[in-house]
């Protein structure tokens, strides 16, 4: 059995998509309820695999909401990733994806040093935060879409936005050494941290976000963003191709231009439907056979009996685990979102 702890996207989400999770009490409710609500199994299906094999997953609602970041509710937030933890391993899930912020908040704020959750010891190793897949799969788009909007990428300046973070820096590592970019900028707040990874990555340069922008012909958006940024359409090269991995989303859900092709990064799509109900409820395309590439990692980890925390720490993704894990997304019928 693999599992996935997953979250909404807002407060504004969360009220409109209560009724479908089977929660309606929720649906008039505030920040303060949802910072109280406990953790639910909110879906239990079956994925097949391009192989034939079959397994089983539940989908754990984590009941965290961004605002709750943004709001200083830390002390919820933190409990709302351990309790939902707790019940995936006491549902007898062998491993679980940390989707989305799940993994940024255990990170952040230092959650591997508490285990016991009540009277259960929480055992690490039983969770992944999905993020050597996510970042597999961001590249693949980069390399697969680029050609298609005219840009060559052997001549091309790549910006990295949220480029020090795990994802960030395993999609830099890659973009250097595998899709042989001309150019990498690398854009984070944390001096320090880009500092270390222009040293590690002896390539590309570090700028602020406005001044990478415009000089960039392919934007990875891998930030930890709570709420998508407005950006200046009137700034950017065209064509300019954008892969916005971020969940929440890092670029405005209403930008669109002409000029600037924008992909759902981090989005894999299923050579086969799944028989779910939870990836209409985060607004996937085609909710029977896309879903997030965390999410996929747990399936990938199942369908291989690979039981152990493959995406671990911060900044610990290697090319050879993306290699890896690649191989066996391929093998088991997952292809990244192009369109
Ligand atoms: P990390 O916390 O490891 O890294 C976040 C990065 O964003 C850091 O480089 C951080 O650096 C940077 N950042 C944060 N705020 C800003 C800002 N205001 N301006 C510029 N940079 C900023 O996160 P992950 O790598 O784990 O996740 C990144 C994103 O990917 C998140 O949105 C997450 O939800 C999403 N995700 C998507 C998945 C999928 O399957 N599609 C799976 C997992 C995650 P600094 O703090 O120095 O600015």
């Amino acid at each position: 059995m693999f599992g996935l702890i997953g979250h909404l996207t807002s407060l504004e989400h969360a009220k409109s998509v209560a009724k479908d999770l089977g929660y309606p009490e929720y649906a008039d409710q505030g920040l303060d309820f949802w910072c109280s609500a406990p953790p639910q199994i909110v879906d239990h299906f079956k994925v097949v695999s391009a192989t034939g094999q079959t397994i089983e997953g539940k989908y754990v609602e984590s009941c965290f909401l961004p605002e709750m970041l943004a709001n200083r509710r830390i002390k919820a937030a933190t409990r709302k990733i351990l309790n939902a933890m707790a019940h995936a391993q006491k549902n007898g899930i062998n491993i679980t994806a940390l989707g989305g912020f799940s993994s940024i908040i255990f990170e952040n704020f230092k959650l591997d040093q508490i285990k016991r959750v009540r009277n259960l010891d929480l055992d690490f190793k039983k969770f992944t935060t999905g993020n050597t897949h996510t970042a597999y799969i961001i590249c693949k788009q980069v390399e697969a879409a680029a050609p298609k909007c005219g840009i060559d990428l052997s001549q091309s300046t790549v910006a990295v936005c949220g480029a020090t973070g795990d994802i960030g820096s395993a999609v830099c590592r890659w973009l250097k050494a595998r899709s042989g970019v001309k150019e990498l900028l690398l854009v984070a707040r944390n001096q320090e941290r880009l500092n270390d990874l222009r040293a590690e990555l002896d390539f590309g340069r570090v700028l602020p976000m406005d001044e990478a922008l415009p000089l960039a012909d392919v934007v990875v958006w891998v930030a930890s963003l709570p709420k998508g940024l407005n950006v200046d359409v009137n700034r950017l090269k065209q064509p300019c191709l954008m892969v916005d991995g971020g969940y929440p989303k890092n670029i405005d859900v209403t930008f669109n231009h002409p000029g600037i092709h924008v992909l759902k990064g981090g989005i894999v799509e299923h050579s086969l439907d799944i028989d779910w109900h939870i990836m209409n409820i985060v607004n996937m395309d085609v909710p029977g056979r896309q879903l997030f590439a965390c999410f996929a990692e747990s399936m990938l980890l199942e369908f291989e009996k690979l039981h152990t925390n493959f995406s671990w720490g911060r900044n610990q993704i290697t090319l050879e685990k993306m290699d890896l894990i690649g191989e066996a997304s391929v093998r088991h019928g997952f292809r990244p979102l192009l369109t």
